[in-house]
């Protein structure tokens, strides 16, 4: 016998898709991970924590020179003041990160906001949890539907997922976005939990503006990020969420017992991480734009329709016309026959949007992002 919470979720598709491509020899542009070298100063980093013995277990909410360096990063780059002792747990990934607060929050029955389309995890995160979610469709232009908005609330709504840079579809909130959903969550005394993993990957001069910094919110977000994508350290697992003090002594019960704590060797390094230059997140971004105007290029070449992402590494694209297959048998079509691996767009949507539309990561070298270009041109509809 099972648990009825598991029923109620399936594995994970975007990971299911990379072990289809791996089957295939695909170019796998399914799951959003670097296929290049992370930074040589990392590593060495990472190596030497290990030579050093920084081995065992680290305190269980973060090693403290860490929570320190985020807590600077926090006041620099977001404009959120979060007290190292009180106010930061370090998790393992950002994936940590949401499970933690979500099971520290919510109680059974209530209701979650969550935009669609959304990151394949925040269904799973409800359902372990508890929550209801009630999904707000974002408008065909990535704007926010105000009044689907406003009629998700009601007294019965406990927090809002909100996730910018979006992924998959690459919307960066703008401030009067942010404003309405902040009044929103005042009136109704609502949490926001915010994943801003992809918060340094921006395009065109986008800003990233973090909920949780704005008048009325320190105390009702829950800010998440991690090392995962602007380190591209997708394998160390280290990410953290930021958040009051009441809200923190919960989420860290959470993490005690889910996992005692974050790998203690890849905690130290990533003080080094945060001790890069301002060089290093505008070339980051630099590189990902060059990346986001190849596949733009290459998809539009082979008959998909798809916007720019104004941040993140993902494009969203509709499936071209006239195939008559849906998103999950043009995936495997795509996997299987032209050798290129996306991830079916109903992972990404409650609803029947996501049918005819496939997700691709551009967070690959470019050789690999030019020999995926070279296999859609063989698409044949
Ligand atoms: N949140 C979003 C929106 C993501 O796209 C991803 C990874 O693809 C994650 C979280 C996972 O992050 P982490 O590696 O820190 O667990």
């Amino acid at each position: 016998m099972l648990s009825r919470r598991v029923d109620h979720f399936v594995e994970s598709v975007i990971r299911d898709m990379t072990r289809l491509s791996l089957k295939h020899g695909a170019i796998n542009l399914a799951q959003g991970f670097p296929d290049f070298p992370a930074p040589e100063e990392l590593k060495r980093a990472a190596a030497s924590a290990i030579l050093e013995d920084y081995n065992q277990y680290s305190i269980t909410w973060g090693a403290k020179d860490l929570r320190e360096e985020i807590s600077r990063k926090a006041r620099e780059y977001n404009h959120i003041e979060a007290d190292p002792e009180t106010e930061i747990t370090v998790t393992c990934g950002s994936t940590e990160a949401m499970m933690a607060s979500m099971l520290a929050l919510i109680n059974e029955g209530d209701d979650v906001v969550v935009f669609e389309p959304f990151y394949e995890n925040y269904g799973p995160d409800s359902a372990v949890s508890g929550a209801v979610p009630r999904f707000v469709p974002l408008n065909d232009d990535n704007s926010i539907d105000e009044e689907a908005l406003v009629s998700a609330f009601n007294k019965n709504t406990r927090a809002l997922i909100l996730n910018t840079p979006n992924n998959p579809c690459g919307k960066v909130f703008t401030a009067n976005e942010l404003k309405l959903i902040t009044e929103l969550c005042v009136d109704y005394d609502v949490i926001a939990v915010t994943d801003e993993i992809y918060e340094y990957i921006l395009y065109d001069n986008k800003k990233h503006i973090s909920i949780g910094s704005l008048d009325g919110m320190k105390d009702r977000t829950i800010t998440i990020s991690g090392f995962s994508k602007t380190y591209s350290v997708t394998g160390w697992r280290i990410g953290y969420a930021l958040a009051g003090k009441n809200l923190t002594s919960a989420i860290r019960k959470v993490h005690d017992f889910l996992t005692v704590g974050a790998p203690a060797p890849l905690q130290h390094a990533c003080v080094t991480a945060m001790g890069f230059p301002d060089s290093y997140y505008k070339e980051l971004a630099r590189m990902y734009d060059g990346k986001r105007k190849l596949l733009y290029k290459a998809l539009i070449k082979a008959g998909f329709k798809c916007r720019m992402p104004e941040g993140a590494y993902y494009i969203l694209a509709d499936i071209p016309e006239g195939t008559g297959m849906d998103d999950m048998a043009f995936a495997r079509y795509m996997v299987s026959k032209v050798g290129v691996a996306a991830v079916p767009g109903s992972s990404f949507y409650k609803s029947e949007a996501g049918r005819h539309k496939l997700r691709f990561t551009f967070s690959k070298k470019d050789e690999t992002l030019m020999e995926a270009a070279r296999r859609l041109e063989k698409l044949e509809i």
